[in-house]
């Protein structure tokens, strides 16, 4: 089997379901069902005995040892973070403490484990350690998109934490020989994302008619991936990737946080037309986040040409899909901040 952390939040559930959908093999799924983890989330594997829910934190070193030695799995996906930028302004201490610590209990007891194996097993085994686009900082706007080889400058707490998860995972690599493989996603789109993400965010507060408010000029450019083409790259990498490598992993669909927003209200004046007039009008600009890098892009070549992984989701089906989950589901939008950016 292969263990998930993090498998109750937005891309871990996702992944999850994908993999139980594709494959026989089971899935022991730790999550500590912080606010973003949501139960609901993996309410269609629920009965499935493939998939075991195991409530837990991964700072907890006795507890993973013991689902390791129980269940001896052949791979771990590490997906388990803090994930919320805004949130990592606010309360950096809990960023530092999934984000970094949690990894380095994770590592440890991972590396126990494998140790334990048989030498074809510990050859075999995997550790996948999820990572993100927001690690390489702030690109200039006539650079070329970041490879995996371009230095690491996070900007916000958030972005640092996973930097400092990212640099234990390649030591535990270097020192003691782990199989790692770590990759570098953009932003993704999709369903059960929690409320307080841009996308879900801005649809409840549409669908309330109240202001979209953008921070600063709004012209911010992120990589928009479908959570479905992440999760076939987490599983392409964890088949094919080489131990110790990098991948980025994004669509080059890139858009700024105006145009998305923009989108989004064109496609809800098609699907939910508001009588008070285009949903566009309720844009608004706010203060800039500190720090709020105004640029990421991904140079993608590694994982497409070494491992044969390419995005197959356009962006604009993408954004409707998320889009169209949500109006079926506006119960996930309740959690949504009433105001501010
Ligand atoms: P999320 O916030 O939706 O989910 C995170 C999950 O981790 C939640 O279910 C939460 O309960 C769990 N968790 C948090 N701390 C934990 C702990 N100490 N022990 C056990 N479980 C814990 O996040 P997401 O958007 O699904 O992101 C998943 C991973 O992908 C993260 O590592 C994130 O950095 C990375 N990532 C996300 C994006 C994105 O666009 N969402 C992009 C690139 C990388």
């Amino acid at each position: 089997m292969i263990l998930v952390t993090g498998g109750a939040g937005f891309i871990g559930s996702n992944f999850v379901r994908d993999w139980l959908a594709r494959s026989d093999e089971p899935v022991l799924n730790l999550d500590a069902l912080t606010y973003a983890g949501h139960p609901d989330n993996l309410a269609a594997v629920r009965d499935d005995p493939r998939h075991l829910f195991v409530h837990g934190d991964i700072r907890d070193r006795a507890l993973l040892d013991a689902l390791l030695a129980s269940h001896r799995p052949r791979a771990v996906l590490h997906l388990a973070a803090e994930s919320h930028v805004d949130r990592s302004i606010a309360g950096p201490a809990a960023f530092i403490g999934s984000n970094v610590v949690g990894t380095g209990v994770l590592l440890e007891a991972v590396l126990a484990h494998w140790r334990t194996l048989p030498a074809p097993d510990r050859e075999a085994f995997r550790f996948l350690h999820v990572s993100t686009d927001e690690v390489y900082g702030d690109l200039p706007p006539d650079a070329p998109p970041a490879t995996e080889d371009h230095p690491y400058a996070p900007s916000s707490p958030y972005s640092a934490s996973k930097a400092a998860a990212d640099h234990l995972v390649q030591a535990w690599h270097r020192t003691y020989g782990l199989p790692v493989l770590t990759t570098h996603s953009s932003n993704n789109l999709g369903p059960r994302q929690f409320a307080e993400k841009l996308v879900p965010r801005m649809i409840a507060q549409a669908l309330a008619g109240r202001p979209l408010p953008l921070y600063g000029d709004g012209l911010q450019q992120r990589d928009w991936l479908d959570v479905a083409d992440h999760c076939a790259a987490l599983r392409r990498v964890l088949e094919a990737g080489r131990p110790g490598r990098r991948y980025n992993v994004g669509s080059g669909h890139s858009r700024s946080n105006l145009a998305l927003v923009q989108a989004l209200c064109t496609l809800l004046d098609q699907l939910r037309p508001d009588p008070a007039g285009p949903h566009a009008r309720l844009i608004g600009f706010v203060a800039d986040r500190p720090g709020h890098d105004r640029r990421y892009a991904l140079d993608t070549r590694r994982i497409r040409t070494e491992l044969g992984w390419a995005p197959q989701v356009p962006f604009d089906t993408a954004l409707a899909r998320t889009l169209r989950w949500y109006l079926d589901h506006p119960e996930r939008l309740a959690a949504a901040p009433p105001a501010g950016p």
